[in-house]
C-alpha cells in the first residue's frame, strides 16, 4: 500500500479552505528567510502557495542582511502585530546567526514550527503545544491509513530535532515501543529489520534498502535528497514498496503532509490567539 501524501493533503486542505472560509478573519503566517539557498527558496514558496490557496494571508519576510539584532527586531515586531498568527524562521539559518537565540525570540504562541523551548518541552511532558510539522504530518498520514501503533515496534533513523527526537515523543504517546538509530548506531541493519513501523530521516540516498526491512513493515521516508536532478529518498522506494506492508513515496508523501501539518498549526494558533482576546 502507497502511504499517499499529496492526495491527503489535498483532502486536509479542503477540510482547512472550509474552515477559514467559516471564520471571521484570516490567519497569517509570516516566513522569514534568512538565506537564498534554493532548497529553503522552494519550500517557502510552497508554503506560501498552500497557505494562500486555503484563503490564509502569508507574508515572506527576506532578512538577508546577516545582522541578528535587527532579525531579532522583526522577530519582537511580529510577536506583537496581532494581525500575525504564526511566525516561521526557515532553517538552515544564514551563517553567524545563533539558531537558539533566533527561536527563544519567538512567542511561542506563534511558534508554527515548534521549535521554542517552551514547546519542546510541552511535546516531551505531553501538554498542548505546537508539535513540529513534519512529525505532525507522519502521524496524521500514519492515522489517515489506520495504520497501528499501539505495541508496535518502531525504529526511527535519525535523532534531529525536527524529525527524529519529536517523532520518539509523539510515538511513545501512541504507545509505540521505540527505538532510535543514528550515525554511530551498530548493526543498524539488526534494528531496522526488528521494526514494525520504521521511520527514516537521514538525508542519506537510499540508505534503506529492501533488506534492512521485515516483512509487513510500515515504511515512512522523510528524505529529500537531490540526486542527478532526481528527488528521491533515504529508502530505496522501488525495491522496498515489494517488501513491505506500506510505504511512502518521495516526493508525494511526507513532504505534502508537512506543509498542510504547517498549515493545521497556523490556524491552531490563530484560532487560540483569538480565544485570548
Ligand atoms: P539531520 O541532517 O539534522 O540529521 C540526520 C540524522 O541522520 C542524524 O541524527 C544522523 O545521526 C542520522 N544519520 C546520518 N547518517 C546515518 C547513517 N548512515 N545511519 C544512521 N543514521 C544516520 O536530519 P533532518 O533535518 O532530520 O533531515 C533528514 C532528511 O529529511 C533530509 O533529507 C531532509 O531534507 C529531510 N527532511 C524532509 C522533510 C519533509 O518535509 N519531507 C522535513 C525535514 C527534513
Amino acid at each position: 500500500m502507497i502511504l499517499d501524501g499529496k492526495a491527503t493533503s489535498m483532502t486536509r486542505q479542503a477540510d482547512l479552505k472550509k474552515t477559514v472560509e467559516s471564520l471571521d478573519g484570516a490567519p497569517h503566517l509570516v516566513v522569514i528567510l534568512t538565506t537564498d539557498n534554493p532548497a529553503s527558496t522552494t519550500y517557502v514558496k510552497a508554503k506560501e502557495k498552500a497557505a494562500k490557496k486555503i484563503g490564509f494571508k502569508s507574508t515572506i519576510i527576506h532578512d538577508m542582511t546577516g545582522d541578528e539584532a535587527d532579525l531579532l527586531k522583526t522577530i519582537h515586531t511580529l510577536n506583537n502585530d496581532s494581525d500575525v498568527h504564526g511566525i516561521l524562521v526557515q532553517l538552515p539559518l544564514a551563517e553567524g546567526l545563533d539558531v537558539k537565540r533566533v527561536m527563544d525570540a519567538i512567542d511561542p504562541k506563534k511558534d508554527v514550527d515548534g521549535f521554542h523551548p517552551i514547546n519542546v518541552a510541552a511535546l516531551f511532558q505531553n501538554r498542548p503545544g505546537f508539535v513540529p510539522a513534519t512529525p505532525r504530518g507522519i502521524i496524521e498520514l500514519l492515522d489517515t491509513y489506520d495504520i497501528p501503533l499501539s505495541g508496535k515496534h518502531a525504529v526511527i533513523v535519525g535523532r534531529s530535532q525536527i524529525v527524529g527526537l519529536p517523532m520518539v515523543h509523539l510515538l511513545t504517546q501512541r504507545h509505540a515501543t521505540v527505538t532510535v538509530c543514528h550515525s554511530r548506531t551498530v548493526d543498524l541493519k539488526a534494528h531496522t529489520l526488528s521494526a514494525d513501523i520504521l521511520v527514516v530521516a537521514t538525508g542519506r540516498p537510499h540508505l534503506i534498502t529492501a533488506d534492512y526491512v521485515r516483512p509487513g513493515a510500515t515504511v515512512v521516508d522523510v528524505g529529500i535528497n537531490r540526486v542527478e536532478g532526481k528527488l528521491i529518498g533515504d529508502v530505496d522506494f522501488e525495491a522496498v514498496k515489494e517488501v513491505a506492508q506500506a510505504i511512502t513515496p518521495v516526493p508525494r508523501g511526507v513532504g505534502p503532509m508537512t506543509i498542510t501539518a504547517l498549515l493545521e498549526n497556523t490556524l491552531d494558533a490563530y484560532q487560540q490567539l483569538r480565544s485570548q482576546t
